[in-house]
């Protein structure tokens, strides 16, 4: 909000991508605070350097994979979308905007590169001298020379939508009784969700909460995970709960999935999602491939094994499937941290994962419980949990990880509370796409009997750093499906402080949150 940073911003972004003259842009954002003013920076600024057109969501607003769509759909040489995720919004909190590229997807680090640069050496930015444009109807206005097309934000992700899956099934499903909770955490799923869920669908009214948009969420952090939307969380897992529960965050790229009495995690429900998508219309021929991050568990990898097509294992950050999905190399794409989506975007979408988890509760007749107890059945399960230690002084995270590195060639064979390691390494990912090179992506420790433990550094900043302790087990034994997850993983947990020595490097005796 100071003075000339948004338009230095903006300026320095049309300069990397050869210049704003004569393209169509998308625009829009997930409603939060200077999401409206920033919107009337960014058309004056358009305008004034010569794009033909933007295309801009009803009162600034789309989601993230609304804009994708939108970005694909038209053709446009890209979008601007104002967001800052999962992040709080409001006067003190966080606001971002980021460059989509033509194929819809996050801007690789070529063209933020690019932007950056840019922004250390621009003299100068251009911006038309004109009154707030109106943007609260659908239509096609002028703005200088550039026509700015004002969309409903819905419309045609809804209808996206309704071409992937069997909404006649889903109509059936909430017609028969069928009852969801959808939390929509004051942000920018709720038109979506209401339009689609409750208006097409058939949902009862009220089942999309929190629905209507908030500069600040409502206060709330916009995160959907047990810990932030732990009302609906908690709903789900008493006896009043409805058949099913979901909430996405705040720009409505991530999802989180739950049935009654039951969280599934989301390395699970990317899994649950490649076994199952074959009965949603738009996938009925099957799955080209699957990708995963890194960290997230193997649940997948066994579902993919059995039907027999790749899986591929990335970095964290949605840009390495962007690649997958535009090659044709994976149809569905998830991450842990709660990011699921498919090649009809180049986002992560979560009303996307939503209306999958519908359209399979639909076609099968089954129960989330009973659908997750059926799944670990068949594929065995991956018990699977996060542990992140938060503001830990940065130079003592960064000797954890250092001293662990040095060590991971001697790890092989060694035994650890109750456990053999199998294998050691540092993950490094080589691009099969642009041939690109990733490395330092995390320490993976693998132990006999399919467990492993994953540990990675991030958010180094004034704050500290994060450790992030990836904790994954293996289990067959249909007796055992059906434990606590941190119950099922503590020999892991002892293995990972035991390997890495957590307490003693960083002085604490447990994580700060658990997912
Ligand atoms: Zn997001």
């Amino acid at each position: 909000m100071e003075p000339h940073f948004l338009e230095n911003f903006v300026q320095a972004t049309f300069d990397a991508i050869g210049g704003a003259e004569g393209r169509t842009l998308v625009l829009g954002g997930d409603g939060r605070h200077f999401n409206d003013r920033a919107a009337q920076v960014i058309l004056r600024m358009a305008a004034a350097n010569g794009a033909a057109r933007i295309i801009v969501g009803q009162d600034a607003l789309l989601s993230t994979p609304a804009a994708s769509n939108l970005i694909r759909l038209r053709g446009a040489d890209g979008g601007l979308i104002m967001s800052a995720s999962h992040n709080p919004g409001g006067i003190d909190a966080d606001f971002g905007l980021k460059f989509n590229t033509a194929n819809g997807g996050p801007a690789p680090e070529g063209v933020t590169g690019a932007i950056h640069a840019r922004t250390l050496d621009i003299r100068a930015y251009r911006i038309l001298e004109a009154q707030d444009i109106d943007l609260s109807t659908p239509g096609e206005r002028r703005l200088g020379q550039m026509v700015v097309e004002v969309v409903d934000p819905v419309a045609d992700y809804a209808a996206l939508m309704a071409r992937l899956f069997d909404f006649d099934a889903i109509r059936a499903l909430f017609a028969g009784g069928f009852t969801l909770r959808f939390d929509a955490m004051h942000a920018i799923t709720g038109p979506y969700a209401r339009a689609i869920l409750e208006g097409e669908l058939g949902a009862a009214p009220g089942s999309v909460v929190n629905a209507t948009p908030l500069p600040d969420f409502g206060g709330g952090h916009p995160d959907p995970n047990p810990t932030w939307a732990k009302e609906l969380h908690d709903l789900m897992l008493s006896p009043a709960g409805p058949d099913f529960g979901a909430a996405s965050d705040g720009d409505g790229d991530r999802n989180m999935i739950l049935g009654r009495g039951i969280y599934v995690s989301p390395s699970d429900s990317l899994a649950v999602m490649a076994a199952q998508a074959h009965l949603a219309p738009g996938y009925r021929a099957g799955l080209r491939g699957v990708a995963r991050s890194m960290p997230t568990s193997g649940a997948v990898d066994r579902v993919a094994a059995r039907l027999g097509i790749p899986c591929h294992e990335t970095p964290t950050g949605w840009k390495f499937f962007g690649n997958l999905l535009d090659a044709g190399m994976a149809t569905i794409c998830g991450e842990e941290s709660f990011g699921t989506g498919s090649d009809h975007v180049r986002e992560k979408d979560g009303l996307w994962a939503v209306l999958m988890w519908l359209n399979i509760l639909a076609a099968t007749g089954r129960p989330v419980k009973a659908l997750m107890a059926e799944h670990w059945a068949r594929h065995g399960r991956n018990y699977y949990s996060r542990h992140d230690y938060e503001a830990i002084e940065t130079a003592r995270a960064e000797a954890l990880v250092d001293d662990l590195r040095a060590r991971l060639a001697t790890l092989p064979g060694t035994r650890a509370a109750g456990l053999v390691v199998a294998a050691a390494d540092e993950f490094a990912y080589d691009d099969p796409v642009d041939g690109s090179h990733s490395a330092g992506q995390g320490l993976r420790i693998r132990f006999e009997g399919g467990a492993r433990a994953v540990f990675r550094l991030s958010g180094t900043g004034t704050e500290g750093a994060t450790l992030r302790v990836y904790l994954e087990a293996l289990e067959t034994d249909p007796a055992r499906l059906e434990r606590d997850a941190q119950e099922a993983l503590a020999p892991v947990i002892a293995a990972a402080e035991a390997i890495a020595g957590i307490t003693r490097h960083t002085g604490r005796t447990a994580p700060d949150v658990i997912t």
